[in-house]
């Protein structure tokens, strides 16, 4: 799917970033840049967007300006870049008088490549002053505005302060605007070229599929122990990376942290209730790889960007299907393979439910499109299909499974890590008749209550008890009653309606061929935690993908050496390991043996001033590990 870009781009490419193929969208946009084009470019989180406005200034040699939210980020995205020799700066609130002078200084003589800048920042007079400058002595190529869906109110990230930055276009009529995003509903795409006055945009939507993810849905029945199980699983198999658990709400963070370590693992609770300094060190530590395991809400991730997050758990089903995508992106952005956890009750849908209807209640807003967006994500979590084939289809792509496979190979439906119900004809048929017997008046839980036998007050006021179906289900778990209820919503057989407040279920479109028994629905229920069976399943097709197949003992403790190595390095240099190089690039070390700079060189990742900076300590690391082994052989 990879291409191969024209030569002088390529040859950039790969003389900075040590890259020797652009992926799908990079250098569509890429051109765009260098021909000074207005342009949209949708990639999923982790697809490479900043290298599409990285690379253009090194062609044109006019500057690029980076609008950017993400502001705790700005210092070691430029870190980053000058560990490439790339010559970047970041003006923020945070940066002096003098040394906002200076980066206006070496933008007009240009030794200054690409300029991050917040959104507030670009449009002060000062800096209008400045674009102005840049415009006269033809300095300045492109602004790229980066997490372009905050102009949308209908992102899930609105920022008000991005409504400006289309000021500049009066500044700078003749610089062109390239926005990018990872979201991609056709609402905040085109709210984002009406807001910016983009010009005849090309728009790109790259692939957002991501085949290194295995995603996983389970029940939730015991969070910690269910998390435990899955770290522990990563770590047995020598991944060593991270894992971020995603909790609803404060609280829920610190219990579980709490309970992870009860548990013997080391874990940090994050959320914006925390005061800034500890909320800082736990980021640190985090990129440090210093902390493993963060429990977190939501308002973790923003200032993070760590490379090798293996583990991404929800510990309560996400708001929305765009959330859940956002947020299971953190995991494997260096390509390999990692996990996506989705632990859920049946309970959770109608809480999100709740939580909408009475925050639009206080604001008086139309909660219809975002409880819209928690029925989509609440299919999700019952559907029992293949969870990519789901997910591509949602944001409107069709999903191809790799070649000569049926299944995506990594999802917990396709691993067959979820059994078909047997008795899945009868089942449907007695939640529908208990449904239609009680006048499509009532709720999952009571439903679930009359199946499995209750003897509640209420079911015996309204005379439930009394009914056939009563107690038809007696032996099925609550927990599995009410997942097929969910499955029957997912396949169209009751809907759910909400009337003051209350969700009841009625029937839905295939709903009385299904209890007549003329169309049959399959139900599913989850079963086992991630056989070892469908890991090395996993773990073969990702290698397919990447360079990830398992490591031996050797390589392994080779990995874990010029881990330590590049830890040090950051250490030294005041900066994230992540930055030396990442884990993907570790790996092609193991896997390749470089013995000289010049196969140093063909290691993805690694760059000319790379190369320069930390060859030869690798080089020494890789070899110092080659005589041992064949001392020990001979
Ligand atoms: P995004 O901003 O879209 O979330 P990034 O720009 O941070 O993604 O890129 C994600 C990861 O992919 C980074 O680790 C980056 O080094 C890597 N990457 C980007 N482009 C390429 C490429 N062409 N080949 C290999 N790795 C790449
Ligand atoms: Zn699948």
């Amino acid at each position: 799917m990879t291409e191969t870009p024209p030569i002088s781009m390529h040859s950039e490419v790969l003389r900075v970033w040590g890259y020797d193929t652009l992926r799908p969208m990079q250098q569509q946009a890429i051109e765009c840049g260098i021909e000074l084009r207005d342009c949209l470019t949708v990639l999923p989180t982790g697809g490479g967007k900043s290298l599409c406005y990285q690379v253009p200034p090194l062609l044109t040699k006019k500057a690029t300006i980076v609008v950017s939210p993400l502001i705790a980020l700005m210092r070691d995205q430029v870190r980053g870049l000058e560990l490439l020799g790339y010559k970047a700066a970041a003006m923020h609130s945070g940066i002096e008088h003098d040394e906002a002078t200076d980066i206006a200084k070496q933008l007009l003589t240009g030794d200054l490549d690409l300029v991050f800048a917040a959104p507030e920042r670009v449009v002060t007079p000062q800096f209008k002053t400045l674009i102005g400058l840049l415009c006269d002595h033809d300095r300045l190529g492109n602004i790229a505005v980066d997490e372009a869906h905050c102009i949308s109110q209908w992102g899930h990230d609105f920022r008000p302060e991005y409504r400006r930055i289309s000021e500049l276009r009066k500044v700078a009529p003749n610089v062109a605007m390239q926005a990018f995003t990872a979201t991609a509903t056709p609402r905040v795409r085109n709210d984002i070229i009406n807001q910016l006055g983009l010009r005849d945009p090309e728009i790109m939507v790259g692939v957002f599929d991501r085949p290194n993810l295995t995603y996983r849905v389970q029940a939730r029945e015991n969070t910690a122990e269910q998390i435990q199980y899955a770290v522990e699983r990563h770590r047995s198999s020598g991944d060593g990376g991270g894992t971020i658990v995603y909790c609803l709400s404060r609280k829920d963070t610190e219990k579980v942290a709490d309970e992870l370590r009860a548990l013997g693992l080391d874990a940090d609770a994050y959320h914006a209730g925390l005061d800034v300094s500890t909320r800082h060190n736990i980021e640190q530590a985090f990129s440090n790889e210093t902390l493993d395991v963060v429990v977190a809400t939501v308002a973790f991730g923003m200032g993070i960007d760590r490379s090798n997050v293996r583990l991404v758990v929800h510990a309560c089903m996400p708001k929305s299907i765009e959330a859940y995508q956002q947020e299971t992106g953190r995991a494997g952005r260096d390509g390999l393979a990692a996990e996506c956890l989705l632990l859920y009750s049946p309970s959770d849908g109608g809480r999100w439910e709740r939580l909408i209807e009475r925050s639009a209640g206080e604001t008086g807003t139309d909660p219809t499109a975002q409880i819209q967006l928690v029925r989509d994500m609440r299919r999700f979590v019952a559907s029992f299909s293949c969870r990519h084939a789901f997910l591509s289809e949602h944001f409107g792509q069709e999903y191809t499974p790799p070649e000569g496979k049926t299944g995506c190979g990594a999802c917990d439906v396709c691993l067959g890590e979820t059994a078909a119900e047997e008795d899945a004809k009868r089942i449907g048929q007695i939640i529908l008749s208990a449904v239609a017997r009680t006048g499509e008046r009532f709720g999952a839980a009571h439903i679930c209550d009359v199946v499995r036998g209750g003897k509640s007050e209420k079911i015996r006021g309204y005379g439930h008890d009394e009914l056939g179906v009563h107690g038809l289900l007696e032996h099925r778990r609550r927990a599995e009653v009410m997942s097929f209820i969910d499955q029957l919503v997912a396949a169209g057989a009751l809907t759910r309606v909400v009337e003051d407040r209350f969700e009841t279920l009625a029937f839905g479109e295939c709903g009385i061929s299904v209890m007549k028994g003329i169309d049959s629905v399959t139900l599913a229920k989850p079963i086992g935690t991630g056989s070892e069976k469908s890991e090395r399943n996993r773990r073969t097709r990702a290698s397919r993908v990447n360079d990830d197949r398992p490591m031996n003992d050797r390589e392994r403790a080779l990995f874990e050496k010029l881990r330590e190595l590049r830890k040090q390095i950051a250490t030294e240099g005041g900066f994230p390991p992540y930055l030396v190089f990442n884990d993907a690039t570790l790996r092609e070390m193991v896997h390749a043996m470089p013995t000289t700079r010049h196969e140093m060189l063909g290691v993805k990742g690694i760059g000319q001033a790379k190369l320069d900076a930390y060859g030869e300590d690798f080089l020494a690391a890789i070899t110092g590990t080659v005589e041992q082994a064949e001392n020990t052989n001979g």
